[in-house]
């Protein structure tokens, strides 16, 4: 990708290797944007990156957001206009066996963010990923206001950066919001996801008859979007002004073994003969259901998701199988 046009605004996106990361930062390259991206490993460009072809238009930068003085010495250096911040260990498994390191990036790492804002004064906008976990299980459809029931470190790391957003809003005029974001997709998410075994292990059963998908619990349900709308809406929530927190979702509940269907139905399978449950990837504390409106953000924005879960599951899959 190659912009030769004089960039306009400046961005910094924390957490800029990952899927959300990566999709964004192209974006706001293809918006003109002057793009500075966080890593903690800075000499090797990022996979994604790669992918998307923005190594050499992303100015990238270490970071690690656990570690106040190097962050307060970026943010002071570089002055963005808007800050992103994505950073996070970013699975629910994950903040099972490594607890801290959920509480650290994301709990502690939005602490930093907004004191290196108020010590800096600083007057842009700051956007926070928050997640739908907070909420834990619903049968009705969320709204910010929805009583919280987080039931995993990832989620209580996510839950106090929540409310630390309202307080620095609040309390010290901190021009910063948090997107509360139901799942999203695209064939940048990490392998560690269910999305992604199901379609890897799909495809693997289309090759390999015998081939059996290990996976955990079949009863969930989950409101999935597509990443790069979700990029979109993240970038018009950080250019309002707008001081309230925002859901991100499309408001449509797809059933676990839905997926399941649609994405062997693709490849010509049927899901039953090749899934089997193994005890050891059932989480003690599972959401069963969960799913948002999406209206308050169409309302205020005029921004709803389009694409719809067999167009995401046959996006998915394309993306692993070139033609
Ligand atoms: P990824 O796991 O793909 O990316 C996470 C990013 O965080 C990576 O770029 C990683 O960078 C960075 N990171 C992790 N720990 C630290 C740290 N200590 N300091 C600095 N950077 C760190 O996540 P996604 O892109 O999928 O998600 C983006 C955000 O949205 C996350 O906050 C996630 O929790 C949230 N979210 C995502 C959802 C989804 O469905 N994708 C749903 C709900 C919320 P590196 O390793 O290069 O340093």
């Amino acid at each position: 990708m190659n912009i030769f046009l004089t960039p306009n605004k400046k961005a910094l996106v924390i957490g800029a290797s990952g899927q959300d990361g990566s999709l964004l930062c192209l974006s706001l390259l293809k918006k003109n944007y002057s793009v500075i991206g966080t890593t903690r490993n800075p000499n090797e460009s990022a996979k994604n990156h790669l992918t998307l072809g923005i190594e050499k238009d992303l100015r990238v930068k270490s970071c690690d957001i656990t570690d106040l003085i190097n962050l307060r010495k970026l943010i002071s250096q570089e002055n963005p206009d808007q800050i992103y911040n994505l950073a996070a260990q970013s699975s629910v498994g994950r903040s099972f066996s490594n607890p801290s390191g959920a509480i650290e990036s994301i709990a502690n790492g939005t602490l930093n963010v907004l004191e290196t804002c108020r010590q800096l004064k600083y007057s842009g906008k700051v956007f926070f990923a928050g997640s739908s976990e907070i909420f834990g299980n619903s049968d009705q459809a969320v709204n910010i206001n929805h009583p919280q029931n987080p039931s995993s470190p990832y989620a209580i790391a996510k839950q106090t950066s929540f409310n630390l957003v309202k307080v620095y809003r609040e309390i010290h005029r901190i021009n910063c919001n948090t997107g509360v974001l139901f799942n999203h997709e695209s064939p940048l998410r990490g392998n560690q996801f269910v999305t992604q075994k199901i379609i890897s292990g799909a495809i693997k059963c289309s090759k390999n008859k015998n081939y059996k998908l290990e996976l955990g619990n079949l009863g969930i349900s989950r409101d999935w979007g597509w990443a790069e709308e979700y990029v979109e809406a993240i970038q018009i929530l950080n250019n309002s002004d707008s001081n309230k927190d925002h859901i991100i979702c499309t408001g449509k509940l797809t059933k676990l073994t839905d997926f399941l269907s649609i994405a062997f139905e693709k490849l010509d399978l049927n899901y039953k003969d090749h899934v089997v449950i193994n005890k050891k990837n059932i989480r003690q504390t599972d959401i069963i259901q969960s799913f948002g409106n999406p209206e308050p953000f169409y309302d205020d924005f005029k921004w709803k998701a389009s694409l719809k879960i067999d167009e995401i599951i046959e996006k998915l899959i394309e993306a692993k199988i070139p033609h």
